[in-house]
C-alpha cells in the first residue's frame, strides 16, 4: 500500500489530500500539521475568487489553467445539495477605483467568471466612484469548507497527526512520498526564502443586510461570506507581525465605514491577522530530496499561493496530484 504524507492542514493541505484520496483510493493517507482550523491563515481569508494579477505559476498557460480547475471545482460545489455545508455561494459585487481605469479590469478573471462587466454610469453615480467593474463569481468561507474537507477526508479514512515538523526528513522512513502544502511554515521547513509574509489584518463583523463584495482602493474591501462580512485590509511585505495593530484597526474601520456607512451599525464579531504565504510564484513541483543522512523523499511542493490560497487551492493541488502521480510511476488508481 502506498503511504503518503501530506504536511499542512489549511485549504491547501486539506484540499490536496481529498484528491489525493479520490486519484488514491487504496492507499494510506496522513496529514500531518501543527495548526487546524481557526488558527490556520486560511481562516482569516475571505476566501472570494479574485485571481490578483500578480498571482502567477511558472507560466501563463499553466496559471490559467490552475484558475479554470480551480473555479470548476467550486462551481461543482456550488451546483450541489453540500455547497451551505462546505461554504460555497455565489457572490457578486464591485470593484471600484477614483484614480485608476487599469485596476477594476482583471484579464485572469475575466474569462472564468459567470459574469463580468464595466459598470453602468448610474451605478458609479450611486457609489460616487469614477471607475468600477461589476462581478458574478464565487466565495468558499474557510470557516465552514475546512470543516467540511476534514469530514470528508476522516470518513474517506484518512488519519490526521497534530505534529509539528523541524525537517522534511522526519518523514522519510514513514511516507513514500510527500506533498507539502505547509504555506508560510515552507520557508522554515524547505529553507525557501522566496517565501514572504504578505502581512493582513481584518474585521469580521455581522451586517447581514450588505449582500454584494466591494473592493476599493488601497486595499479596502467588504466581503460578504455566509455567516460574517470580512473587512480589509492591509498588505504588508515582509511584515512577521501576527497581533492585531491599533492603527491598521482604526484606518480599515474608517476606509469601510466611510465607502459604506450602514457598516458603523455592524457587529464586530472578531479581529484577525493573517500572514499570506507570499512567493512570487507559487511553487507546484516536484522534487528528489537527498539528505545529508544518505535518506531520499519524493516531495511534490505545493504551496506559496499568497492572498489566492482559498479560490486557488483546487488548482494547484490538482496539479499537484497529478505530480504525485507522475512521482510514483503510475498513471492508473491504485
Ligand atoms: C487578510 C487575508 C485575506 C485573505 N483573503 C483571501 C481571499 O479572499 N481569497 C483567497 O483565495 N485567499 C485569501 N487569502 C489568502 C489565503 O488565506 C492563503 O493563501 C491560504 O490560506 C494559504 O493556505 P495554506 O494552506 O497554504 O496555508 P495555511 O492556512 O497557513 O496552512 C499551513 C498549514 O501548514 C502547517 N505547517 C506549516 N509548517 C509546518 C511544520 N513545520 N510542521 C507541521 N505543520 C506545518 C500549518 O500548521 C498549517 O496547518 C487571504 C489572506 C489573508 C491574511
Amino acid at each position: 500500500m502506498v503511504r503518503i504524507a501530506v504536511v499542512g492542514a489549511g485549504v491547501v493541505g486539506l484540499t490536496s489530500a481529498t484528491l489525493l484520496q479520490e486519484a488514491f483510493p487504496k492507499a494510506s493517507i496522513t496529514i500531518l500539521a501543527d495548526r487546524f482550523g481557526e488558527d490556520t491563515v486560511s481562516d482569516v481569508a475571505a476566501g472570494l475568487y479574485r485571481p490578483g494579477l500578480q498571482f502567477q505559476g511558472q507560466n501563463q498557460e499553466i496559471t490559467k489553467k490552475w484558475l479554470r480547475d480551480a473555479y470548476d471545482y467550486y462551481m461543482k460545489i456550488l451546483n450541489s445539495d453540500y455547497a451551505d455545508e462546505a461554504g460555497v455561494k455565489r457572490a457578486s459585487g464591485y470593484v471600484f477605483s477614483m484614480n485608476n481605469p487599469k485596476i477594476v479590469r482583471n484579464f485572469l478573471m475575466e474569462p472564468v467568471v459567470e459574469e463580468f462587466r464595466m459598470c453602468t454610469q448610474e451605478e458609479l453615480d450611486q457609489y460616487k466612484m469614477k471607475y468600477g467593474t461589476y462581478a458574478v463569481s464565487v466565495l468558499a468561507e474557510c470557516r465552514r469548507f475546512l470543516p467540511f474537507l476534514t469530514r470528508k477526508f476522516e470518513e474517506q479514512g484518512g488519519r490526521i497527526v497534530k505534529r509539528f515538523l523541524n525537517s522534511l526528513e522526519e518523514l522519510a522512513d514513514d511516507y513514500d512520498i510527500v506533498c507539502n502544502c505547509s504555506g508560510f511554515g515552507a520557508k522554515d521547513l524547505c529553507g525557501d526564502n522566496l517565501v514572504t509574509p504578505m502581512r493582513g489584518q481584518v474585521f469580521k463583523v455581522r451586517a447581514p443586510w450588505v449582500k454584494h463584495f466591494y473592493y476599493v482602493d488601497y486595499d479596502t474591501y467588504i466581503l460578504p461570506g455566509f455567516d460574517c462580512i470580512t473587512l480589509g485590509g492591509t498588505r504588508q511585505f515582509d511584515s512577521y507581525n501576527t497581533e492585531v495593530c491599533k492603527h491598521d484597526a482604526q484606518s480599515i474601520w474608517e476606509r469601510c465605514t466611510n465607502f459604506l456607512p450602514s457598516l458603523k451599525k455592524a457587529e464586530i464579531l472578531k479581529e484577525a491577522v493573517g500572514l499570506r504565504p507570499y512567493r512570487s510564484i507559487v511553487r507546484v513541483e516536484k522534487e528528489l530530496m537527498k539528505f545529508d543522512s544518505g535518506k531520499t523523499l519524493k516531495v511534490v511542493h505545493n504551496y506559496g499561493h499568497g492572498g489566492y490560497g482559498v479560490m486557488a487551492a483546487p488548482g494547484t493541488s490538482i496539479h499537484a496530484v497529478s505530480l504525485v502521480k507522475e512521482m510514483l510511476g503510475m498513471q492508473s488508481k491504485l
